[in-house]
């Protein structure tokens, strides 16, 4: 439930309903916006009869039942929009943010080089796997503790915030020592544990979505850490499992512009894993800005065809410039009736 304060509720009323709203079971979550207050309950062992019942509460302007289970992502609990901020960068506002840099981290030439021909091409933020998620136990499984150690040195010469992913709830302690950023990758959206105990860390978030997880299931991922404490959380729409064999995944945009309709969180697009495709990037990350994803997180290695993981999807450092170039490129004009002579 949500309840809604009116516009001149004194802070006596705004206390009062907070202590009912505790008193009636629930917990909760206070947002002050500029023009009025609401007041979030959230939990499940609590009687909903006594929450509606503070419609009659001095103060209160409206009770409104929450529809989704996710309440503190839910826009009905913040209506602005969440600004994640990552060092010097900002996920969530007026520009849009592109995260670029390997699938994993394979050398410190191959970081370096990445980082800064993505740096000059206009990135802001690095990417590159130390632990990576493969489906095969013999496939190359990450360098580990050297891939941080080089990540922290190139953003120490470079400037450029990284991220990386977070696998298991061993290696929080030390990636969170070394990355700017944790990554939830898609395999682990439902890890619940991992969420519990990255709702604990001081690092942003970077949510993937499930291969098959759906916009409500991705959510109230989103849910387990902001209710444990984290709010900087970014979702990231990476593709899902469907019939389709000529893309790895289906990259699920319409997901993006949904996603940010049911949340004040940020969304970005992986086009990388999403399409498998390294000719689909530009289109894909087009039609990704242009439905209104908030930032783009893109596979680039110096020798795709060496890659040690995802070379297929990887774009090369001047095939990533030229895209990143495509990306402000003005979109086919629209046919009008009068430019048909009618
Ligand atoms: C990755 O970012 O390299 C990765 C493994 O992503 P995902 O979890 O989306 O498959
Ligand atoms: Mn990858």
């Amino acid at each position: 439930m949500v309840i809604n304060m009116g516009s001149s509720a004194t802070e006596d009323q705004i206390q009062h309903v907070i202590d009912r709203v505790k008193e009636c079971g629930f917990q909760p979550h206070v947002t002050r916006g500029s023009e009025r207050t609401i007041i979030a309950a959230v939990g499940s062992g609590g009687s909903r009869a006594a929450l509606e019942a503070l419609k009659a509460a001095p103060g209160v302007e409206d009770v409104v039942p929450i529809a989704h289970p996710f309440k503190l992502v839910s826009r009905q609990t913040r209506r602005e929009r969440t600004r994640v901020q990552v060092g010097e960068v900002c996920i969530g506002g007026d520009e849009v943010v592109v995260i670029a840099g390997p699938c994993s981290v394979e050398s410190r030439e191959q970081l370096f080089s990445t980082a800064r021909a993505i740096k000059a091409a206009g990135a802001t933020m690095l990417r590159g796997g130390a632990y990576k998620p493969r489906t095969s136990p013999y496939d190359f499984q990450g360098l580990g503790t050297e891939a941080l150690h080089l990540l922290r040195e190139v953003r120490l010469a470079t400037g450029l915030p990284v991220v990386t992913e977070v696998m298991s709830t061993d290696d929080i302690e030390v990636i969170s020592a070394h990355a700017d950023m944790l990554q939830v990758g898609a395999r682990n959206m439902q890890n619940f544990s991992l969420l519990r105990q990255l709702a604990k860390v001081e690092k942003p978030i970077l949510l993937k979505r499930g291969p098959s997880a759906s916009v409500k299931e991705w959510l109230l991922a989103a849910e387990y850490l902001l209710a444990g404490g984290n709010q900087n959380v970014v979702l990231c729409e990476r593709g899902i499992r469907t019939f389709e064999t000529e893309m790895r995944n289906t990259l699920d945009l319409a997901a993006v512009a949904l996603a940010r309709e049911l949340s004040h969180l940020p969304v970005i697009v992986d086009p990388s894993h999403g399409t498998g495709r390294r000719d689909l990037i530009g289109p894909a990350s087009r039609a990704a800005l242009a439905i209104g994803a908030d930032g783009l997180i893109i596979e680039v290695h110096p020798c795709p065809e060496r890659a040690l993981s995802d070379g297929a999807q990887s774009l090369n450092l001047e095939e990533f410039a030229t895209m990143i170039r495509g990306l402000s490129a003005p979109l086919r004009p629209l046919a009008t009736a009068n430019a048909v002579g009618a």
